[in-house]
């Protein structure tokens, strides 16, 4: 097939081996299915579990079918079909072995609901009679409840009820959800679940909770509850997911999931939560770089907070875990590692390795995760072999007050002593420590994204360090025309040209002669006029099935239209077209498997579908730090840990990119809160910015190369992320250098030229033509930035197939 065939004219030719189309193929939904399995975390288990298939069960919580297979907003997909958990148990012990009544109960109440426009995961708990209970204990022993949960963009999840938290929509607006939904319980289980867990458990012999979640709950009621013999944390599985969650029930393999977030107790316990509803117009970042387990496991009094830790999750079998020693080669450490299954069934392990600064200058996290692998499933007595390696420089600090040298990232001497094992708790020191003699300074970068409003930030002792607040000199929107423009969802239109024009530009150099190596694409770029290059920066028409419009597209120079689709959990079309998706799990649950050999797959098989169905830019994957539980895109994300984060999605972009597809990891960066997303401004400090916030970005430019970035709404240190400098050139490009193009997110409110001259090269959905001339004209745009971003999009479109 000929370069852009498949992108110019919507072919959608088949992409399967046997000639047939792979979108939503039983090849690609399994794969979905295989990845729900290998994430869902088996949080308590006091020996109920496996159930085995023999016995019958009875079903509870309406969560039975309001399944939800993930988040909403543009993370949604529209798929052929969905399983719940009853469909699980119904494919694997069959009707009769099922206690009717509450199935009867539960499906036509939430078919009630729906029918009634009510989203899957936001409504109540209805009260199951104690004579349905009865019965339905009279039937089996066993009861599995399931409880689920529903969250989606441009909302933030909630505690408790309060008008002024959350849930605002982009004009700063409350969102009109009334109070019931508020009251069905999110973080905190609702007094109706709680009631309906007391019951059933008082009544069964062995009581299985399932968490259908997309992000933390509270856990330490569960936990300690001792009529509740197990929990299974589900996540949002995807379309398969209730397939999934019977399977490990019974047994079919054993869980293997591990954490990827830590889960405390109570909502306040996380320090970010202090702040997080504080204003609709700024975060500040007070807990620094001590988010999550990082600041769970540095400060003695927040250990008992912990009710599972990060990295944590049962198996139906034991492993044992030994280290062989460590290697130091130059700048490359290598901790040889053996894993043993030493229980009774087939599973798989993952072993963790972190490592405990010393405490210099500068104090640091007691523990920070630095590599990982899971095995291949081992039978009983099976060992495999793992060599973990990593830099000594990834265990470098960033030193943005110049206690050991000012705008640096450095190595303080000491003993970096490395922690193995299966969970941030449990890692036992290897007592094969890496010592640094002396500092080392591994790389001076200078300040970028300098904080003007940050007051105090938390210190390793517990203390708050005082900061000085500064003169802001980042540059503002001027008065007048150059105000940033008030957002307005623009369409872009069809550029329609005279039989003259075309006539003309039958002379004008061709893309496809920059791809046949006619001409470099510098000097292609240098040819166009001023105005071409500027209907270039900003979204094309939606030609096909999705709904975020193209880049590129302009006839006289050959340049082609190439179509973006949203994801992360798989390729979202208008549900018009009625064109059915694979829907995977959720972001998180993917982190959750710890697997990157899973994340690529799912990249490829993800990708292959965008291709199937001529979309060139996958939206995917969403990379943002998991830094408080409320935030109500955290589904879309994977972790609380940068490191987990990049190396996961890092092999997912991976896998999208062997299709000739581009991935899109957004959104950059500190899009950590949904309300108010457009106007936000996230104050942190510099060194929380470059360990935690940007470390994941990082892994996965250096190491997975993506085509394209999607900048954040937000703003960070009083400058718009669309309009930064200091982020889109200075550290994207200049210290990782990325190659590949940035747009905005969709109809961000950043001021166009003000975008181009930072290094931001495409303006989604919607570019400012007008407004881009009118800044050319007065001097404020340069036609270097102009080439330069015209560069980057055209060197996109020339690596997508
Ligand atoms: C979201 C992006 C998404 C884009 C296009 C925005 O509102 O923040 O994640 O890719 O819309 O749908």
């Amino acid at each position: 097939m000929g370069k852009w065939t498949r992108v110019r004219y919507c072919s959608g030719l088949p992409l399967g081996d046997d000639g047939r189309r792979v979108t939503a193929s039983k090849k690609h939904t399994d794969i979905s299915r295989e990845i729900a399995r290998q994430g869902m975390v088996l949080l308590k288990n006091n020996g109920t579990l496996p159930l085995g298939r023999n016995g019958k069960v009875a079903l509870f919580g309406k969560g039975t079918f309001d399944y939800v297979k993930g988040g909403g907003g543009s993370g949604d997909v529209i798929t052929p079909y969905i399983k719940n958990i009853y469909d699980g148990f119904l494919e694997l012990v069959g009707e009769e072995n099922i206690f009717g009544d509450s199935v009867s109960f539960y499906r036509e109440y939430v078919n009630d609901m729906y029918g009634k426009g009510n989203f899957p995961g936001l409504i109540a708990e209805p009260v199951a009679s104690d004579d349905l209970i009865r019965r339905g204990s009279d039937f089996a022993d066993t009861a599995v409840i399931s409880i689920s949960r529903f969250s989606g963009e441009a909302w933030d999840r909630h505690m408790d009820f309060d008008e002024g938290h959350g849930h605002r929509d982009v004009d700063r607006k409350i969102v009109s959800r009334s109070k019931e939904i508020f009251e069905h319980g999110d973080f905190y289980f609702s007094d109706a679940e709680k009631d309906l867990i007391e019951r059933v458990s008082s009544a069964f012999e062995r009581t299985v909770v399932v968490l259908n979640s997309s992000g933390v709950m509270e856990t330490a009621w569960l936990n300690e509850n001792e009529k509740v013999d197990a929990v299974l944390l589900a996540w949002q599985g995807g379309m398969e997911g209730g397939i999934a969650e019977a399977e490990l029930l019974l047994g079919v393999e054993s869980p293997s999931g591990k954490l990827s977030d830590t889960f405390a107790r109570d909502i306040d316990d996380y320090p970010s939560t202090a702040t997080f509803f504080e204003s609709d117009t700024y975060v500040k970042y007070y807990e620094d770089i001590y988010v999550g387990y990082r600041y769970f496991e540095t400060f003695e009094e927040a250990r008992d907070k912990v009710v599972y830790p990060f990295g944590y999750g049962l198996s139906y079998t034991d492993f044992e875990i030994s280290c062989a020693g460590t290697e130091v080669s130059g700048d490359t450490v290598r901790v040889m590692v053996t894993v043993t299954n030493t229980g009774k069934c087939p599973g798989r392990e993952t072993v963790q390795l972190y490592f405990g600064a010393p405490q210099g200058k500068l104090l640091k996290p007691a523990r920070q995760l630095i590599a990982f692998h899971k095995t291949a499933l081992l039978g009983p007595g099976e060992k495999e072999d793992v060599i973990l390696s990593f830099r000594k420089e990834d265990m470098a600090s960033y030193d943005d007050t110049g206690k050991v040298s000012e705008a640096s990232w450095v190595l303080e001497k000491g003993d970096y002593i490395l922690y193995l094992g299966d969970s941030v708790r449990d890692a036992a020191d290897t007592g094969c420590p890496v010592n640094i003699d002396d500092d080392i300074v591994v790389c001076h970068t200078g300040h970028k994204l300098v904080p003007h409003k940050l007051d105090k930030r938390l210190l390793g002792n517990g203390e708050y360090e005082k900061l000085e607040l500064k003169d802001d000199e980042t540059p503002k929107p001027q008065e007048g025309y150059w105000k940033a423009p008030a957002q307005s969802y623009f369409i872009p239109e069809e550029r329609v040209y005279t039989t003259e024009e075309l006539k003309d530009a039958e002379n004008l150099p061709k893309l496809i002669d920059v791809y046949e190596d006619k001409l470099s694409l510098e000097d292609f770029v240098k040819e166009m006029p001023d105005e071409e290059i500027m209907h270039l920066l900003g979204g094309q028409p939606n030609r096909g099935l999705a709904n975020t419009y193209g880049y590129g597209n302009n006839v006289k120079y050959g340049i082609p239209n190439i179509m973006t689709a949203d994801g992360p959990a798989g390729v979202r079309f208008r549900p018009e077209c009625e064109v059915y998706t694979t829907a995977f799990p959720c972001a998180t649950l993917l982190a959750c498997t710890w697997d990157t050999e899973l994340a690529a797959l799912m990249g490829r098989t993800g990708g292959k579908e965008a291709k199937e169905n001529n979309i060139s830019a996958w939206l995917t994957p969403g990379v943002n730090i998991h830094r408080n539980p409320l935030c109500g895109r955290n589904f879309e994300y994977y972790s609380e840990d940068p490191l987990l984060t990049g190396k996961m999605a890092g092999a997912l972009v991976r896998g999208i990119q062997e299709n000739g597809v581009a991935a899109t990891p957004k959104h950059f960066a500190l899009n950590n809160k949904e309300t108010n997303r457009r106007h936000l401004d996230s104050i942190a400090s510099e060194r929380a910015i470059r360990e935690i916030y940007l470390r994941q970005f990082e892994i996965i430019v250096r190491e997975a190369s993506p085509w394209s970035i999607m900048s954040s709404y937000n703003v960070i240190n009083g400058q718009r992320a669309s309009e930064s400098h200091d982020l889109l050139t200075g550290i994207l490009r200049d210290e990782w250098g990325f190659d590949g193009m940035v747009t905005t997110d969709w109809w961000t409110i950043g001021e166009h030229y003000r975008e181009v001259m930072a290094g931001n090269d495409m303006k989604m959905a919607y570019g400012f033509f007008d407004r881009l001339k009118r800044a050319r004209e007065e001097g404020l745009l340069s036609r270097e930035a102009m080439e330069k971003a015209a560069v980057n999009i055209l060197r996109l479109i020339l690596r997508v197939d």
